[in-house]
């Protein structure tokens, strides 16, 4: 475009400079086309260096072109000063303007040339600039597929393992690490060694809960226990685990023990009663079975009670564990040996032939009690009843096996001691009647066919009587008399002498609460007589706070007289109770003293206020004898406070003796009987003092 400005201001400096006539200017031939020839010279130097393309072809045919070329030698020629022809030769001038209008034309083609150029160009680089654009987009879409992949492969190898491992971890923490799998060893470096850590966690895990369920199911033997738990946490828990076996066998231990005390007795190691009645009670159903016979044998020592009192209670426990040591020796190990308490011991002895043998049993074991034994250094011999019996029938129960073998045993000890006695049909017999004695006397309290006797109390002195002890009285239906003796022991045996007791003491003080109506001295006492059975039962305090109250007796006349063998059955209840008992006001004797085994010594702690001299030491009673032990007794009663009276006194020599040993009072034939209250009262009358 510039070389053809610059050829076209050429073109016009010619004309201007060669038709000076037509106007275009005033100035030289040089001054005018010489610049523009120079102007157009150097565009066409630098168009020579710089063309390509359409623009350079157009330029060389624009150069090679001969009118253009005889046009540019005018016009330099011109430049140079020369006239030019065209004013002088027309033919000349219209060639030289047609040779000017063809370089005119051939600058349009150049322009044309180095538009398309232009255009060629711009499209070149549109199509480079699409073409680059079109790359990148590639490259892009590379970019974000890669990227998609990589992403995916990242989810892989990173995700899946650690999913995984969180599902591991969940099981775990749900306690499930026995089925939790483990959980791999894929993914990246991370994951893996964070993989490993756990399954070394979990691994250890197991191996606590290996210990844990050794523990459980009490396998405290269980290799498991034994192998070493890692770290510190395992340190501990072995530690602990230990220490939990250790507690685990000393509460076991305990058990066993607490087991054995239960069933075994403390002091000779054997099994106690109830452990015998369970053993008895499985052995009669094996003998059934089997068909054969089963013996019960009942030991009861001979004066055991008298060998402790005199040789010490340790020496007494020592008798005791010796002959139950013997007793297993004797005995086949089939058979039980048991202590039922006391001095009773049971031997149950399985499969025996016939009552010869177990006679034969019997009289073996009071050979091997009998023999001496050594105790504290001591030859001791000591004596021993037994009672069988024998299992025949097959509906003999553990319960009446060992009854019958008692009353046999007692049969024993009345015959004469260190004997057998078998239980048999008279004895039977005998518990057929017991029973039907029972169901009378139930029928009798109930329907009040009782009556009381009362026996005077009196001064030894003066027989001025003090009270009266209330005897029960039963006469059958038929008019017969059925002594105390005959029915007392039997109602002892169930809690239907806490019925008649309580009947007794009701009646007894509402008899003796109205005999100042009859203008009868209002301090004469009541005895009435209390059973072991009834002292220990938890009714006695209000049984008599209540036939006080509704008698209106004063407390302090009434008197219970008790024996001394509840005394030793169950001292602390017994004790209890009296204290109670004693507390409203009432006075406590002790009954039959001197037919038991209580000994001074023990006298001072029992609660008594009054001591009853039995019968059988006032029988024994002459000038000659008999009187340095009821004088002890005496002393030693007067010496703890209390008062005594003699029962059972028959003769008036008795009485003297009595008056003289200093026993206060007497009661006995010699006096009176017990007599039906409407006589006691005139008895009342007649020995007022
Ligand atoms: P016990 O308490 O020693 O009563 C005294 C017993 O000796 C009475 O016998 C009485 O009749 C009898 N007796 C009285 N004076 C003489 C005498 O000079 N010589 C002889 N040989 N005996 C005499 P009983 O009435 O047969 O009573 C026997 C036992 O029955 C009583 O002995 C007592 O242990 C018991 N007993 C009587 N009544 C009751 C009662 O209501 N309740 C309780 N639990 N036991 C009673
Ligand atoms: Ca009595
Ligand atoms: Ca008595």
């Amino acid at each position: 475009h510039s070389v053809s400005l610059a050829g076209g201001r050429q073109l016009l400096a010619y004309f201007n400079t060669s038709i000076p006539q037509m106007g275009f200017g005033d100035g030289t031939l040089y001054s005018q086309i010489g610049p523009a020839t120079g102007a157009y010279e150097a565009f066409a130097r630098q168009l020579d260096r710089v063309a390509t393309g359409q623009t350079a072809l157009a330029w060389q045919n624009l150069l090679a072109d001969p009118e253009v070329q005889d046009f540019e030698a005018q016009a330099e020629s011109a430049a140079q000063g020369a006239a030019p022809a065209i004013l002088t030769d027309l033919a000349a001038t219209t060639e030289t303007i047609r040779a000017a209008m063809n370089r005119h034309d051939a600058y349009l083609v150049l322009i044309r040339a180095a538009g398309n150029d232009v255009a060629a160009a711009a499209h070149a680089a549109r199509d480079s600039a699409m073409q680059s654009f079109g790359t990148s987009m590639v490259l892009i879409g590379c970019i974000a597929i890669l990227s998609v992949f990589f992403v995916y492969v990242v989810a892989r190898s990173i995700s899946r393992p650690l999913q995984r491992l969180a599902r591991y971890a969940s099981e775990v923490t749900a306690g499930d690490i026995h089925s939790a799998s483990p959980s791999g060893s894929s993914g990246p470096e991370e994951v893996r060694t964070v993989t490993a850590v756990f399954d070394e966690v979990v691994d250890n895990l197991r191996a606590i809960d290996a210990h844990a369920l050794a523990l459980a199911a009490g396998r405290l033997d269980d290799p498991v226990l034994s192998e070493p738990l890692p770290g510190r946490l395992g340190e501990s828990l072995q530690a602990s685990v230990a220490q939990l076996s250790q507690s685990i066998a000393d509460r076991d231990e305990l058990q066993r023990r607490l087991a054995h005390e239960a069933t075994h007795d403390g002091l000779t190691g054997v099994p106690n009663r109830t452990a015998a009645m369970f053993a008895l009670e499985s052995a009669i159903a094996r003998n059934r079975r089997r068909g054969t016979a089963l013996a019960v044998l009942l030991v009861d020592l001979d004066d055991f009670k008298r060998a402790n009192d005199t040789l010490g209670q340790g020496s007494g426990d020592d008798i005791l564990r010796e002959t139950s040591r013997r007793l297993r020796e004797l005995a086949r190990t089939d058979d039980t040996v048991a202590r039922l308490g006391g001095d009773e011991f049971l031997v149950i002895a399985e499969a025996v032939g016939s009552i010869h043998d177990a006679v034969n049993i019997g009289e073996r074991i009071i050979e091997t009690i009998v023999a001496p034994m050594t105790i504290g250094g001591r030859q001791v011999e000591i004596g021993a009843s037994v009672g069988v019996a024998f299992a025949v029938d097959s509906h003999a129960t553990g319960e009446s096996l060992v009854r019958e073998a008692d009353l046999a045993a007692y049969r024993a000890k009345e015959a004469g001691r260190r004997r057998v006695e078998v239980f048999d049909t008279a004895m039977r017999a005998e518990v057929t009647a017991h029973s039907e004695i029972e169901a009378r006397l139930i029928e009798a309290i109930r329907s009040d066919q009782l009556t009381i006797a009362y026996q005077p109390v009196v001064t030894s002195e003066c027989l001025a009587v003090r009270g009266f002890e209330a005897l029960v009285r039963w006469r059958s239906p038929d008019g017969t008399p059925i002594p105390p003796d005959a029915f007392i022991p039997i109602a002892e045996a169930s809690d239907l002498i806490i019925e008649l007791d309580r009947w007794v003491i009701r009646k007894a003080t509402a008899e003796l609460a109205r005999w100042a109506d009859h203008g009868l001295p209002d301090d004469l006492h009541l005895a009435v007589n209390v059973s072991g059975r009834h002292l220990v039962d938890r009714r006695i305090v209000e049984d008599v706070a209540g036939a006080l109250r509704d008698s209106g007796l004063d407390p302090r006349r009434l008197v219970l007289e008790i024996t001394e063998t509840v005394l030793l059955s169950d001292m602390p209840v017994a004790c209890a109770h009296l204290e109670q008992i004693r507390a409203l006001g009432v006075t406590i004797a002790l009954d039959d003293f001197g037919s038991g085994y209580t000994s001074l010594a023990t006298l001072r702690q029992l609660p008594v206020d009054v001591l009853k001299i039995d019968r059988s030491l006032v029988a024994e009673l002459g000038p000659e004898k008999g009187q340095s032990l009821v004088r002890l007794i005496i002393e030693a009663a007067h010496e703890f406070g209390m008062g005594v009276i003699a029962e059972g006194v028959e003769t008036d020599e008795q009485r003297a003796l009595l008056e003289g040993l200093g026993c206060e009072q007497v009661q006995g034939w010699l006096v009176s009987p017990a007599v039906p209250a409407d006589q006691a009262r005139a008895l009342a009358v007649t020995l007022a003092g």
